[in-house]
């Protein structure tokens, strides 16, 4: 670069970290800014935040910041994200969307700004009426099986963790479904966090700020729409539209089916139709619980008897092995969250975990999965077919059920015992509200994932010290972290390669895995049939 160019206004990218206490002082940052350009600060006329991580390698803590900087000159002017749907025009072609959860809603609105009228039809209920169906489940261990943490306005998505980063940054623009959940009243820091995070709390209100656009805009959404049957035409074909538990009918230019990997009636339909389904892999395990102070110390390399500083957030980590030729690995990891209670019918348990915004629970919980191939199921072969992978998830779900006592009582292990192969005489306290009952997990499990899983563990106990200590307790079982069946769907059209206008869509058709790769998978299925 020229010396007459370095002179120039101009607007730069900086990267560079500061210690922790430092990290929020704008004369500090200033500072390592003109350090890090060799300018003069005072040539600085404008910094904006454009990315906040925390490294916490080292004992010293230090905060990775980018910010975009003016030098001699403005920034451009921050524009907010804001809802502008442009109203459809009437008659325009009807796309029958089967799902509200994050892969539907998205969908719905990349369908008002491409033109088509999108009608969403949801089994479950609006976000305000679904929270009082959350209240049976945890006091009296009753799942309404159609309104509950899988299924309803928002879908798995609603009252789940609300992590948002994804490393499915392939899969389309990432930024644009971040300015969607801003527009519809997400924290801004969602944009500048590397990992950015909404929680529980906030998450049905953006869900019902974004039906609102869809509405708006000309779009339908219509809650307690069970989706039972599909409309083909007479070749068998083609999709017309699909009919819901209450007789109606709906037809469209074509069906987006986003109905998640807890919607086992609909993998049952398909199947039943003679429909084209594929196995996949997946993975089954439990949630592992610790106290978050616990995890803290570990991650952040605090002494004992030290505490997090408000400034810092709950401390998360990411454990991933693979042990005879099968990967063992931490899964949605929940810092200062709870363990929440996530079937969708009564004779089973499921756990998964959530957080509120603040993450201050006094517990940190994870997934700990092992991947489970298709191979695995043989077993549920012979009467399942496709659907083994359902079967396996089920038998393990009714296990725990029976384990646990029933009324969603979910059995638990100490990770220690797990390991050793013993049954726990005492549990440590749990966020799981509808409570515990001692058990043998490693029994209960198929041998190919309880034996890898007490590997995995001793290993990870070796990388953070303390991990699988006295505190560290198993809840089982996770079976829910991604779809074992795949609804296969051309590479480019992104229909299904036998039916025509049918364009299976997010998790449960097994093109994502979290919140934001359902969402850009809903995108584009949008743009796919507009
Ligand atoms: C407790 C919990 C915590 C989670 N935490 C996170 C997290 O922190 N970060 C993250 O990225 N992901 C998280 N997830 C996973 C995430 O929620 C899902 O990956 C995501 O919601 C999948 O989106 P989807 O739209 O494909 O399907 P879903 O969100 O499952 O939505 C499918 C919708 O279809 C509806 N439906 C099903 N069958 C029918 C039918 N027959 N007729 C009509 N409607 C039907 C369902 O009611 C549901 O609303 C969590 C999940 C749970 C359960």
């Amino acid at each position: 670069m020229s010396e007459q160019h370095h002179s120039e206004p101009r607007i730069e990218f900086v990267d560079f970290s500061l210690a922790l206490e430092l990290s929020e002082d704008e004369a500090a940052r200033k500072k390592a800014v003109s350090k890090k350009l060799r300018i003069k600060p005072d040539r600085i006329q404008e910094m904006k935040l454009v990315k906040h991580s925390i490294d916490a390698r080292r004992a010293n803590i230090r905060i990775q910041l980018r910010m975009e900087v003016g030098i001699d000159c403005a920034l451009a002017e921050y524009v907010a994200p804001v809802p502008s749907y442009k109203s459809l025009n009437a008659g325009v072609e009807k796309v029958i969307i089967v799902g509200c959860g994050p892969a539907g809603m998205f969908a719905a609105l990349r369908c008002i700004e491409l033109g088509k009228k999108p009608i969403i039809l949801e089994r479950g209920k609006d976000a305000s009426a679904r929270r009082f169906d959350l209240g049976p489940i945890m006091r009296k261990g009753q799942v309404i099986e159609d309104s509950n943490y899988c299924f309803g306005e928002g879908g798995a998505g609603t009252y789940s963790d609300g992590k948002l980063y994804t490393r499915a940054t392939k899969r389309g623009p990432v930024r644009d479904v971040y300015d969607v959940l801003v527009a519809h009243g997400a924290p801004e820091q969602i944009l500048t966090d590397a990992h950015p995070h909404v929680g529980s709390n906030l998450l049905p209100n953006v869900v019902k700020a974004m039906r609102g656009s869809i509405i708006e805009a000309g779009g339908e959404v219509h809650f307690g729409a069970k989706v039972v049957d599909f409309l083909l035409d007479e070749s068998g074909k083609e999709m017309r539209g699909v009919a819901t538990a209450d007789g109606e009918e709906y037809i469209g230019e074509s069906v987006i089916l986003a109905t998640g990997h807890s919607a086992r009636d609909v993998y049952k339909l398909l199947a039943d139709k003679n429909i084209l389904l594929e196995q996949k892999p997946f993975a089954v395990g439990m949630r592992i619980e610790h106290p978050q102070p616990l995890i803290d110390k570990i991650q952040y390399s605090f002494r004992a008897g030290v505490k997090r500083p408000d400034i810092l957030p709950a401390a998360r980590y990411r454990l991933a092995t693979k042990i005879d030729d099968r990967g063992v690995h931490s899964f949605c990891m929940c810092p200062g969250g709870f363990i929440v209670p996530a079937a969708t019918e009564n004779d089973e348990v499921v756990v998964n975990g959530m957080s509120l915004a603040r993450r201050d629970s006094p517990f940190a919980n994870s997934g700990m999965v092992v991947t489970v191939e298709p191979e695995d199921t043989e077993k549920f072969k012979k009467e399942h077919g496709v659907l083994a992978g359902i079967a396996y998830q089920k038998d393990l779900e009714v296990k725990a059920s029976k384990a646990g006592g029933g009324v969603q009582k979910a059995p638990g292990q100490r990770a220690i015992d797990f390991i050793n192969g013993k049954l726990s005489d005492t549990l440590p306290n749990t966020s799981y509200f509808p409570g515990l009952t001692s058990a043998r997990l490693d029994e209960i499990l198929p041998y190919d994932v309880s034996y890898r899983m007490k590997i995995g563990l001793k290993k990870f106990g070796n990388q953070m010290n303390g991990y699988v200590g006295e505190d560290a307790n198993l809840l089982g079982f996770e079976t829910r972290t991604s779809s074992p069946v795949r609804i296969p769907r051309d590479e480019k059209t992104l229909h299904h390669p036998e039916i025509q206008n049918f364009i299976p869509c997010g998790e449960g058709a097994g093109y994502a895995g979290g919140i934001v790769s359902a969402a850009l998978d809903g995108m584009r299925c949008a743009e796919a049939v507009c």
